[in-house]
Formats: C-alpha cells, sequence, structure tokens
C-alpha cells in the first residue's frame, strides 16, 4: 500500500493491526516504508495521530508508541489511535539528529515537497497523507544524544478552537514543563497547524542517548492522558499540574536560539535543570586539556533553564544551554 492510499478506516470497528505502507523510494532503489499501528475503537469519535523519530536519536517516543500500541483495547476505545514510531528512518538508522542522506532536520522543513530531498518529500508525505487523519498531531521529541531536557509539552499559542485543544491537550499530558510559544515556521507541527488546521502538541524529555524508565513510563502516561481528553478513551487525565508554565512572545525562541559556545573544548555545566537563574549567571565552562579555561558561559536571559548539553566534548559553534 501506498501512503498515499493509507486509511485507518479500513480498519472494522474494534479491530487492532499493524499496517505497512510505501513513503518514497531512495535514489539506491531501495524502499523507505512505514509501519502505522492503527487501533479502530469499537465506538466512532476522534483520531490522535502520535509519531516519533523525527530525529533519529531520540528514542523515548519510538518506545512509547510501541507501549501504548499494544496495551490498547479497541473494544474500550472511542475513536481512533494511529501510531507511526520512527517517521524519519535513514536518521533512525544513522542514529543522527539530521537525515544522513541529505544533511536536513526533518524538524525544519515542512511542508517539505514533494519533487524535493528525501527529508522534504517526507515531511510532505506526512503533511498530506497522514496529518489529515488527525483531530489531534502528538510528536514525541527529546534531547537527543547530545542534550538533557526535563520532562516538557509544548503547543502554540493561538486563538480560537486549534489553540483551545492544543493547549487543553498539552495541560492534560501532565508534563513538569507547559511551553506555549508562538506560531513558527517549518516545523512538523507548525505546518500541520498551518496547512491542515490539526491541533499539535509536541513532547520533550532526557534523551542523552537512552530512554530511561521514569521518562518512558511519563510518555506512557501522558499520551494515554491526552487520548482520555480526546474521549478516545474512558476516564480522566491523571496528569500532575505542571510546575513551570512558560508563555514565549518570541516564535523565534526555542533550542534554535539556545546559547551556544565559542571555545571547542572539554564542557562542565555548573547549573542543573529547571534551576532559575539570572542574566550573567555562570552555566558552563569549557577547558583545553591542559586546565585552561577557554570560555565561560552565562545566561542570556533572566528564566529557567530548559536544557543543557551533556555531551561534554564541545566543538566551536554549538548548543550549550537554554534559558527560556
Ligand atoms: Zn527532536
Amino acid at each position: 500500500m501506498n501512503i498515499q492510499d493509507f486509511d485507518p478506516a479500513a480498519l472494522s470497528p474494534g479491530e487492532k493491526a499493524k499496517l505497512n505502507f510505501h513513503v518514497l523510494r531512495l535514489p539506491s532503489g531501495l524502499h523507505l516504508d512505514y509501519t502505522a499501528l492503527v487501533a479502530r475503537g469499537a465506538r466512532a469519535g476522534k483520531t490522535i495521530v502520535v509519531i516519533a523519530g523525527v530525529h533519529g536519536d531520540e528514542y523515548e517516543g519510538p518506545l512509547t508508541i510501541l507501549k501504548v500500541f499494544e496495551q490498547l483495547d479497541p473494544d474500550q476505545m472511542q475513536g481512533t489511535f494511529i501510531g507511526i514510531p520512527v517517521v524519519n528512518p535513514p536518521a533512525f538508522d544513522a542514529g543522527t539528529r539530521p537525515s544522513p542522506i541529505d544533511g536536513q532536520n526533518l524538524a525544519r522543513i515542512f511542508p517539505g515537497r514533494p519533487d524535493g530531498t528525501i527529508s522534504e518529500r517526507i515531511a510532505h508525505a506526512l503533511l498530506e497523507y497522514l496529518f489529515p487523519h488527525a483531530d489531534l498531531l502528538l510528536d514525541h521529541h527529546s534531547g537527543g544524544v547530545q542534550f538533557d531536557i526535563p520532562l516538557t509539552c509544548g503547543y502554540y499559542l493561538l486563538e480560537g478552537e486549534i489553540g483551545r485543544v492544543s493547549k487543553e491537550a498539552a495541560r492534560a499530558f501532565g508534563a513538569e514543563v507547559l511551553w506555549g510559544s508562538p506560531l513558527n515556521k517549518g516545523r512538523t507541527i507548525s505546518e500541520a497547524v498551518r496547512h491542515k488546521q490539526v491541533p499539535s502538541i509536541y513532547t520533550e524529555t532526557t534523551g542523552a542517548g537512552g530512554v530511561l524508565p521514569a521518562d518512558l513510563e511519563a510518555y506512557i502516561r501522558g499520551t494515554l492522558n491526552v487520548m482520555k481528553y480526546l474521549g478516545i478513551l474512558p476516564g480522566a487525565p491523571e496528569g500532575s499540574e505542571p510546575e513551570i508554565v512558560l508563555e514565549s512572545s518570541d516564535p523565534n525562541r526555542d533550542f534554535d536560539s539556545a546559547i551556544n559556545c565559542t571555545a571547542s573544548g572539554l564542557l562542565e555545566t555548573m547549573v542543573r535543570l529547571k534551576a532559575r537563574v539570572n542574566r550573567g549567571d555562570l552555566i558552563a565552562r569549557i577547558y583545553d586539556l591542559s586546565g585552561n579555561v577557554l570560555e565561560e558561559i552565562h545566561a542570556d536571559q533572566p528564566g529557567v533553564v530548559l536544557g543543557l548539553r551533556r555531551f561534554a566534548r564541545v566543538f566551536s559553534g554549538e548548543l550549550i544551554a537554554l534559558v527560556e
């Protein structure tokens, strides 16, 4: 089956299935395929599309989707779950954030192009053929191999129904940090909102190259909470109140605009995640291997530490911390 023909309504009510479908052909002739994990409730209702693996070095989301699908009972569901554990297979195979084929960051090139690079074609296929099935899109990320991020659920600050549903769904997830931002461009979820009017949220958590049991548990519980919020699963969301609630006014204030280093060397971080810092507070030092401090990195504004570099060999220009 081609992704153009993907239709969860092909399942009978109360059916669960793993559907393989073809997305595109690589220059080598190899096929790039997805397996969609679909559970169609016995009763009609809303549809949630849950994706992960936009970045190939983030593993909490893929495992969450496998585990949530495993435990869903369609007889108890009113609506449909569609999960795709890894939407960027080339990056997953390489274990890297960008695609090893074209070097592109899939989360910056939406809406993509049908005749573009491999990453642009993946973006286009997701946007045109998968996201329109969704009443809500949940996009799981994490700190990847190099970063550490607190359990966060993010959404866009928008007027109207899309904004209301996105914010309520993000709150229902039950993360430590609830982060609303103005609509930006090129992101998976920004273009789902802009082009398909699909309320969309994303998550972040530790990363650091693995899957911590507590993170997996929080992602599974959060995904089920969002399904409860949508009425797909019975019961009320069981998320706790967020510790930190942020509403940014600058659409460019995200991990792309975090504090970068200018030196290359060995990193020591001096703060913990979620710490409140003032502008100018010392966040990290970079040393050379004879012990000289090459650079001191300070908070660029007052706020909360929402991301920290963990991989301690750093190169000039790399991201060290996000204070928001
Ligand atoms: Zn990511």
